[in-house]
This record gives C-alpha cells, sequence and structure tokens, in this order.
C-alpha cells in the first residue's frame, strides 16, 4: 500500500493528468499526443508525401479524411487495382496525374519524389507483398494492422525496409491515441499497482459478410482473430506493458452456414509472468469492445477500447479520461511521419506488429490442437 506521502504525490499526479487532459480535449488533438507524451514536435516545414495503396473502405473513409488535417504529412498518391476510383480521387484529393499507380507500375514510384511514404491498406495476406515493393522502391512503409498472416511474413518485412533503409510503422492508431497512452503510462509506472488481470473485448455485431468478401477467406487473412483480435491482444500487451508466456484459444461458431472458413468469434486467454491472465475476446458477430486492467491497488479502464472515436477512460480513484476531438489516425500519422523526419522515435514498428501475429498464430495452434501454447 502506498504511504500518506505517495498517496499525496499520487493524488497530485493524478489532478494534474485529469488537469492535462481536460486540457488536451479543449484544445483540440493536433499537438496532443505527441507533446503530452514525449514526442519530438518540434517545428519542421517540411511535409511527407503519403501514397495510401489500396483505396478500400479504411482508407476512403478514415485514412484520406484524416490525412486532411495532418501537419507534417499529406496525400498525394493513391496506387489503385481499380481504374474506375481514380478520377473521383484525384479530384476530391488533388492528387496529380504523375502520382497515380497501379499495383503492376508502382515500382515506378522509385523515381518520384514527391511521395515519401506508400501506406499499404489493402487485404492482410497482401501486406508482404505490397510493403516489399514499396521497400524496394526506396519508399518508407506505413502498413495496416494485422502486420501480415505469419510471423515469418512480419519478419521478411522488416528485413526488406532495413535492407532499403526506410522506416517501417504499423497502423496501430490505438497506440498514438492519448487516453490509451496515458493508461500504458499507469502499467509503466505502477500507479495502481502490479497489475493483477485484464478483461479485453473488441468485435462488431453482424452475420457475416457476402463469401466472395476477402474478410469471408482463410487464405486473405480473415476471421475474427486476425481483424478484431489485435486489439484485445496489442491491449492487453499494451496497457500492463507486459508480454504473454502462453496463450489458450478456442473458436466459438454460432453461424456456421456462413462462416466456412473463417473464425467469427474466438475467445482466448493471455498468460503473463507473475500468474496474470487476460481474459480475450474477438467476434465479427458480437458487439462489445472494452478493456479493464486490475490492479493491486485499484483498476483503469478504456470503454470504448478501440472504435474510431469516443475512446474513454476512468479508473477506481474517479479519474476520468474524456475522448479526444479529432482523429486517431491524425495523430498516428503525424507522429510517424515525424519520426521519419525526425528520425525518431517510432511508436509501433514493425517488431510491435510481429509480437502479435506471434500469437495470433499459437491462438489458432491452441484452438485446432485444443492445447495451451507456450510463447
Ligand atoms: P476493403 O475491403 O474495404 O478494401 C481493401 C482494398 O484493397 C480494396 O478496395 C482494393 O483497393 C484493395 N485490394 C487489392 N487487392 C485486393 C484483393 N485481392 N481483394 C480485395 N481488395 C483488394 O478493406 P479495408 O479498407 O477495410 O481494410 C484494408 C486493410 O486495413 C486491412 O488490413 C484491415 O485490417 C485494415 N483496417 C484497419 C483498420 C484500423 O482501424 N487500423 C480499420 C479497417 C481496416 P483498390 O480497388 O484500390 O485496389
Amino acid at each position: 500500500m502506498p504511504s500518506s506521502q505517495n498517496k499525496k504525490l499520487l493524488l497530485n499526479d493524478q489532478q494534474s493528468s485529469r488537469r492535462r487532459f481536460i486540457k488536451l480535449a479543449s484544445i483540440g488533438f493536433a499537438l496532443s499526443s505527441a507533446s503530452s507524451f514525449g514526442i519530438n514536435l518540434a517545428p519542421t516545414n517540411r511535409k511527407l508525401g503519403i501514397a495510401l495503396l489500396g483505396l478500400g473502405n479504411y482508407s476512403l473513409r478514415l485514412l484520406a479524411p484524416a490525412l486532411q488535417s495532418t501537419q507534417h504529412c499529406e496525400l498525394r498518391g493513391i496506387v489503385t487495382g481499380t481504374p474506375a476510383k481514380v478520377e473521383s480521387w484525384q479530384q476530391q484529393y488533388s492528387i496529380a496525374d504523375k502520382n497515380v499507380y497501379s499495383y503492376d507500375n508502382m515500382h515506378e514510384l522509385a523515381n518520384n519524389p514527391d511521395i515519401d511514404v506508400v501506406y499499404v491498406v489493402v487485404p492482410t495476406a497482401l501486406h508482404l507483398k505490397y510493403a516489399e515493393m514499396a521497400a524496394n522502391a526506396g519508399k518508407h512503409v506505413w502498413c495496416e494492422k494485422p502486420m501480415a498472416m505469419t510471423a515469418a511474413q512480419c519478419q521478411r518485412m522488416i528485413d526488406v525496409c532495413k535492407k532499403n533503409k526506410v522506416q517501417l510503422s504499423i497502423g496501430y492508431r490505438t497506440q498514438h491515441e492519448p487516453n490509451t497512452r496515458q493508461m500504458h503510462q499507469f502499467a509503466v509506472r505502477q500507479k495502481y499497482g502490479r497489475v493483477t488481470s485484464i478483461f479485453a473485448r473488441a468485435g462488431y455485431g453482424g452475420n457475416g459478410l457476402p463469401a466472395d468478401n476477402w474478410r469471408m477467406k482463410k487464405h486473405m487473412g480473415g476471421g475474427a482473430m486476425y481483424d478484431m483480435g489485435v486489439y484485445p491482444l496489442n491491449g492487453s500487451r499494451f496497457l500492463s506493458n507486459m508480454n504473454p508466456i502462453a496463450i489458450t484459444a478456442q473458436h466459438e461458431k454460432s453461424h456456421p452456414q456462413i462462416f466456412k472458413e473463417v473464425d467469427e468469434t474466438t475467445n482466448f486467454t493471455l498468460e503473463f509472468p507473475n500468474g496474470v491472465t487476460a481474459d480475450c475476446a474477438a467476434s465479427v458477430v458480437k458487439s462489445y469492445n472494452k478493456i479493464k486492467v486490475e490492479c493491486e491497488e485499484g483498476w483503469y479502464q478504456l470503454d470504448p477500447m478501440s472504435e474510431y472515436s469516443g475512446v474513454a477512460g476512468n479508473t477506481s480513484d474517479g479519474v476520468v479520461l474524456t475522448a479526444i476531438k479529432g482523429m486517431q489516425q491524425t495523430l498516428q500519422m503525424d507522429n510517424d511521419a515525424l519520426a521519419i523526419l525526425k528520425q525518431g522515435p517510432l511508436l509501433v514498428p514493425g517488431e510491435e506488429g510481429m509480437r502479435d501475429i506471434h500469437v495470433v498464430e499459437a491462438a489458432f495452434k491452441s484452438a485446432s490442437l485444443g492445447t495451451r501454447i507456450t510463447l
């Protein structure tokens, strides 16, 4: 238990945290995560040119809009396999003809100084292929989550980026979200004592997608564990500041006629050192989104944990972390751009994405063998 002096310090810390977050919420999000969390925000005039590769839902609805508010990078190019999408993207975002590519000619990016970064936003099974092409063209790579299908693929992605001396960053927007970062600091500083257990869920309700959608295909990286599992998994790791040592997983099926190839819900228990466990679940048929971290001297939670907006938290001693204004993706891309412009720090490098994919692979193995897998 903390001494009365320590309690006073904790209280001061909590109050200043709270004040900082009220201030953050009121000034908006533009400078928030970076300046408040030790990220290098010294001014730089140069803006990096971003090319979005794969113009599906996430690029269209989240990333391109978020790039309209970034300070250190801007949308300058597109790489797409669908010519019919080009005109509207060019018109809406004033993208020059010379910055429009297909997957077949994207190696020509090597000769285009307008583009500094290729952001890979295609189905998971294709992340490695296009990350390799971008890195070999000399461009920095931002790659969406989940990083790849296997840890071996992740390692190849890391290696090719190293070989080409370009940065690799994984699109874990939540690690850039200020309330999530604050709770990570609770774990780092053991503000509520040592973590004792975790409860984490991420899922969206529904009845599946058409059978030809990549999210329904196993070989494309569809299913609950790849799509949503990385949120409770990464959240448990990030908010406990620990890495799991074992996993036990089971798939749960309520729509066997629809989910013939991929998992619709996966329940998994992560075991951390000192007997700490995380009770986790990911689903594409159940709607839930929350993480709660129990500690020896209290608890902290995010509810919701990984929605695009509204991520908010509170703690056992009454600290309230209100949702930021603006988009997490804006913070993410500005932080990642600064890491390139200033050569660090990089919040979510390839190694971080790979750690999760190692666990995801073990989850599938555990569910199929019905056994606990040591990591
Ligand atoms: P969509 O299905 O909406 O779009 C994927 C796009 O990839 C397509 O529109 C297409 O773009 C391109 N593509 C290239 N090859 C193929 C192929 N063989 N089959 C299907 N599409 C192909 O997916 P999302 O945008 O929702 O997801 C893309 C990635 O982003 C995934 O890795 C996903 O996990 C991640 N994601 C991350 C989120 C986050 O919060 N961080 C949220 C949502 C998704 P084009 O026609 O331009 O070639």
